[in-house]
């Protein structure tokens, strides 16, 4: 069977060019998945039997960059597109679970194939229509299954973060894993801690964003636990509270695929409950209560974010929303207007699509659709009709302030805090000549 992908012209360009000079080439790993798929591929891999010597002479006439030079890849660019081109090769033993002590290079495509981590990764496509697929990637991919190539138990051995691969393919392209596959991630998942916290931060952050998240994030809670140890205990957790139907793991399985796969808001879903251990309490009726649990889930978060080196405005984002994931929002106009001041537009935004998203995983006696309507159409008509709920939009700054006679320091910012003030609570109107003459009325000048 001939297949017709639609590659890139950079991808074309390079395949055409080896070719001709004899070697052999392939668009190889992602790429070929996704086309088979009937996705467009997000960036090319080239294999090529041609050693990265011989590439670099192929392409003498164009930028080339040495992307993994040891371990055989080149970039080149092609109109300003970026090809990575890699050297058939095959690995040598594995001692630290994740680099291979050294490599190889073959002129067999098999071997290079073969050191693959799982089928549906391991199609090779020649550009004018034939697929090489030596390990059955094609059926796994229509059955829609994540397997290992080989013996999954010395696959993840030589490289743990396959393990996390493997996960994340099947929360992302929403495919099962296979049975052997998977026992050997549950029983090799201690591996992880050879792994860098910055690779299993990646591999995390993707696997949360996946569809399939829910699905994964339930039958991988022992791995994830590897990495987050609260995941162990919030599992099989039994909340007796009248709002929750589910066990605190499930519950949050189901907050963050409620969420949109945004990086940040799907990591605060997963974390957002994680205190509820700790602070549990049981009433005089047997009904359990988790007082203060936002501020435990947040020095959780904390330190998961801080361990796996997350940057600084994901984690202010994610412990923001963490710490707040429990507070009633009004549905007053200028109490939503103090929370768009406090938290600016986009995180509260995502805060109600949290709330939304945690109630809807609760017990559906409580729905509170209506409320967050409410409360976004509140929010929405206040920043469609320009209201002011920050200094920038109030109609004076430190300089007018101090053109009337105010003097430089820090008694401006408490003015212009105190005008702000009141502006959102609608007792002055945001023009320069009332907000002048109240700054006069209450601190002279
Ligand atoms: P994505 O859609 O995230 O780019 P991908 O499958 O292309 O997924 P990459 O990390 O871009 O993943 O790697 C490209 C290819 O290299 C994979 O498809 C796979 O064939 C191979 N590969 C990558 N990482 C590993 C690994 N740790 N062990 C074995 N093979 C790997
Ligand atoms: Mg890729």
């Amino acid at each position: 069977m001939k297949y017709n992908f639609d590659i890139s012209y950079g991808a074309s360009y390079v395949l055409d060019t080896l070719h001709k000079k004899g070697y052999e080439a392939y668009v190889v790993g992602g790429s070929v998945r996704d086309m088979y798929l009937g996705k467009r591929a997000h960036d090319y891999d080239i294999t090529t039997s041609a050693t990265p010597e011989e590439t670099r002479s192929v392409f003498y006439d164009l930028p080339v960059i040495e992307t993994g030079i040891k371990h055989g890849t080149v970039t080149v660019i092609v109109n300003s597109e970026s090809i990575e081109i890699t050297t058939y090769r095959c690995d040598g033993e594995y001692t630290d679970s994740r680099h291979p002590d050294s490599v190889e290079f073959t002129r067999n495509l098999s071997d290079d194939l073969c050191r693959r981590d799982f089928t549906i990764n391991a199609l090779a496509y020649d550009g004018e229509g034939e697929i090489i697929d030596l390990h059955g990637g094609r059926e796994d991919i229509e059955n829609r299954v994540v397997r290992a190539i080989g013996n999954p138990y010395k696959r993840f051995t030589e490289d743990a973060l396959r393990i996390l691969r493997g996960m994340r393919f099947s929360s992302v392209l929403g495919f099962e894993i296979e049975e052997r596959t998977r026992q050997a991630i549950l029983d090799l998942r201690h591996l992880l801690k050879k792994i860098s916290k910055e690779r299993i931060a990646e591999e995390i952050n993707k696997l949360l964003c996946g569809k399939n998240a829910r699905e994964v994030i339930l039958s991988y809670s022992e791995v994830l636990g590897e990495i987050i140890p609260e995941i162990n205990i919030m599992r099989g957790f039994d909340q007796k509270n009248r709002h929750h139907i589910y066990d605190i793991l499930t519950h949050t399985a189901y907050v963050v695929s409620n969420t949109e796969p945004e990086k940040h808001l799907r990591l605060a879903a997963l974390l957002h409950d994680s205190g509820k251990p700790e602070t549990v309490s049981t009433d005089e009726n047997g009904e359990q209560h988790f007082y203060g649990h936002p501020h435990a889930s947040e020095e959780i978060a904390r330190r998961f974010l801080n361990e796996y080196k997350y940057d600084n405005a994901t984690k202010d984002r994610v412990l923001l929303l963490v710490r707040v994931h429990d507070t009633v929002i009004d549905e007053d106009k200028v109490y939503i207007k103090k929370r768009l001041n406090r938290m600016g537009k986009d995180a509260f935004f995502e805060l109600v699509q949290l709330q939304r998203a945690d109630n809807k995983a609760q017990n559906p006696i409580y729905d509170r659709t209506e409320h967050f309507d409410r409360v976004e159409e509140i929010a929405r008509q206040i920043i469609s009709e320009s209201e002011c709920f920050s200094l920038k939009d109030l109609s004076v700054n430190g300089r007018d302030l101090m053109e009337n006679g105010f003097s430089r320091g820090k008694l401006l910012g408490e003015i212009l805090d105190y005008l702000l003030k009141c502006v959102i609570e609608e007792k002055t109107e945001n023009n320069k000549e009332a907000l002048l003459r109240l700054a006069r009325e209450q601190f002279g000048g």
